[in-house]
């Protein structure tokens, strides 16, 4: 909040965390199928999602995004399930386009396709399209930032129970 001519900003900490967040969302690089292809067409310079702050990094151990682009095999899943293991907390996932989001054109008779990544992790938002265009994907990314920015600050909580544990563990004399 601005008042008159001093410039001073107030907010919570839960904000100012969240903030931070939503704004440096972090995908593991990952691409199952055709969806993969505009995915990466979101990453180019003709979207160019790092104006959002969403920058693909190579490990899912410094991700908070993982985006399921393409059509989940059974082959596939529990490599998917492993990644996402690896993510550390809070993660969030995006199910981009029809196979992902419940088997798409494989839905009837892909013997080999799982129905729905949600069968195998929890999905945050799910983009439907076969394949969504890049322009879905970056709505779907305003939306997960929509969701963060009305969480209570994990990091924060944390803190907080850090210092009740503190607390409570303290010797009086
Ligand atoms: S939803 Fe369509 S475009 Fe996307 S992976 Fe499946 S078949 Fe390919």
């Amino acid at each position: 909040m601005k008042t008159g001519t001093t410039d001073i900003v107030l907010t919570t900490t839960d904000e100012l965390l969240n903030w931070a967040r939503l704004n440096s969302l972090w995908p593991v690089t990952f691409g199952l199928a055709c969806c993969a292809i505009e995915m990466m067409g979101a990453y180019a310079s003709s979207y160019d999602l790092d104006r959002f702050g969403v920058l693909p990094r190579a490990t899912p151990r410094q991700s908070d995004v993982i985006i399921i682009s393409g059509t989940v095999t059974f082959k596939m899943a529990d490599r998917i399930k492993r990644l996402y293991d690896q993510m550390p907390q809070p993660r969030y996932v995006i199910s981009m386009g029809n196979c992902s989001n419940c088997g798409g054109p494989y839905w009837e008779h892909g013997y080999h396709v799982v129905k729905g990544v949600d069968r195998i992790i929890p999905v945050d938002i799910y983009i439907q399209g076969c394949p969504p265009r890049p322009e879905a994907l970056i709505g779907g990314i305003l939306k997960l930032q929509e969701k963060i920015r009305a969480e209570n600050s994990p990091a924060f909580t944390k803190l907080q129970q850090l210092l009740q544990k503190h607390q409570s563990s303290k010797v009086t004399v």
